[in-house]
């Protein structure tokens, strides 16, 4: 597999909801033209498309070089795990925005670093209106966060999309525009936020179902399944294929005590009304942290036995809820427990990606220097939700206690609980 190359920067535009453009969603920065972030508000989506820094960056892959923005694919690989660029490059042989199955040496020969055609594949980030604060999310992607005065703290500023007038997607002309870029998309994705919460995307899909390109594409979205349908809805007879990835990172009181506010039989009953759909297909959309990593196979044994295939990844952002923070010993059960499950998935490309994971955590000398971020982090959204990691997950905290590392009591931005030591 050569070095440092990816077909993602020849064939995906990510819109943030600021207008900002990357071409995945494990780049660091953005691209830009001139050391300056471009912005599909002040330029035109083909210009941005072969922006300086973006033709600098498929240079540099197709020549080998490592490319700065792409650090943490390279981490994940040299940790024995499967990156976004080597899951892309799989899928993509396979047949995956490659209809014509060209090996990945006919397409770096025939490629340039200017791209001649647009992107096949568009994703939209619609803004952070959304109802949950789950604990690796930031403001930027839910404005319950953003205005969380404790977890909103942690994770910093971020523009507030639900207070936006002048969003870029809801100006048609700017749509239009970038629709016009990608004659040949194949695949447009939708993300919040909360799109399920999101009206503007009636509109949105209203344009591309208008330019009779709909039954080419294929729409998807990511949810927090906290509501079971939208208006939008309406639409997704019109497309080629329609897919939700359900986000979900544990089961019972893991999935609470992740994604509060929100409660696990309410999204099990709007996960079960999202099965009966008509032409939607459903995946779980799973990110293995520190939270949930000693107990996924509870999660991944109910989405099986409910026959919804599961897209697995390992957290990179926020570094402290990484499961390096985990001391040894529970990455060690926690790899022997994946690689049961491993053993007798009956998905093959679960299988993989589960032993992926097994080979990050088998790193048993990395210690994350977070640690003590983690256990601040944990205690001040505990304090502030009534919450504690002692009660929905003793387990945990018992193996920092047998390595040595005792659970921490200190805070940042929360009130200490009464009676809780420090
Ligand atoms: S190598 Fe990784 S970070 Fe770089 S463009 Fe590909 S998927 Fe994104």
């Amino acid at each position: 597999m050569p070095g440092t190359m990816c077909v993602l920067p020849w064939l995906q535009m990510i819109v943030r909801a600021d207008g900002q453009v990357q071409v995945c969603n494990r780049m660091s920065g953005f691209v830009e033209n001139e050391r300056r972030p471009v912005n599909v508000s002040t330029a035109s989506p083909t210009d941005i498309w072969n922006a300086r820094g973006l033709v600098e960056m498929r240079h540099r892959m197709l020549t080998g070089e490592r490319v700065d923005a792409c650090s943490e694919c390279y981490l994940l690989e040299e940790r024995g795990a499967e990156s976004l660029r080597l899951e892309m490059l799989r899928r993509w042989e396979a047949g995956f925005l490659n209809e014509g199955r060209h090996t990945l040496e006919v397409f770096m020969a025939e490629r340039r670093p200017t791209a001649t055609d647009g992107p096949r594949w568009i994703q939209g980030d619609l803004g952070n209106r959304c109802n949950l604060a789950c604990r690796m999310c930031n403001s930027g992607a839910s404005s319950k966060i953003l205005h969380d005065p404790v977890h909103g703290r942690w994770s910093g500023p971020a523009l507030d999309a639900t207070r936006q007038t002048d969003a870029w997607y809801g100006d048609p002309v700017l749509l239009a525009g970038l629709l016009t870029s990608a004659p040949d998309l194949r695949q447009l994705h939708i993300i919040g936020g909360e799109p399920t919460l999101m009206t503007e995307i009636d509109e949105v899909l209203d344009l591309v179902v208008q330019t009779g390109r709909a039954p080419q594409i294929e729409l998807s979205f990511h949810t927090n399944a906290s509501r079971p349908s939208a208006p939008w809805f309406k639409w997704f007879a019109h497309f080629r294929a329609v897919v939700a990835y359900i986000s979900v990172d544990g089961a019972e009181e893991d999935y609470e005590y992740i994604r509060y506010p929100a409660k696990w039989p309410r999204f099990t009953k709007n996960l079960e009304q999202l099965l009966t759909v008509e032409g939607l297909e459903v995946r779980a959309h799973v990110v293995v942290q520190a939270y949930n990593v000693l107990r996924i196979g509870r999660l991944l044994a109910f989405l099986e036995q409910h026959g919804v295939r599961v897209d697995i990844h390992l957290l990179a952002e926020p570094a402290y809820l990484d499961v390096q923070v985990l001391p040894p010993s529970a990455r060690r059960l926690a790899r022997e427990r994946i690689a049961t499950y491993a053993d007798v998935t009956a998905d093959a490309d679960l299988r993989g990606k589960l032993l992926g994971i097994c080979e990050y955590l088998s790193a048993e000398h990395v210690q994350s220097p977070e640690v003590a971020m983690f256990m601040t982090f944990t205690n001040d959204i505990d304090a502030s939700r009534r919450q504690n990691i002692r009660i929905s997950n003793p387990e945990l905290v018992a193996a920092y206690d047998a390595d040595g590392m005792p659970w921490q009591t200190t805070y940042r931005h929360a009130d200490r609980p009464k009676g809780d030591g420090g």
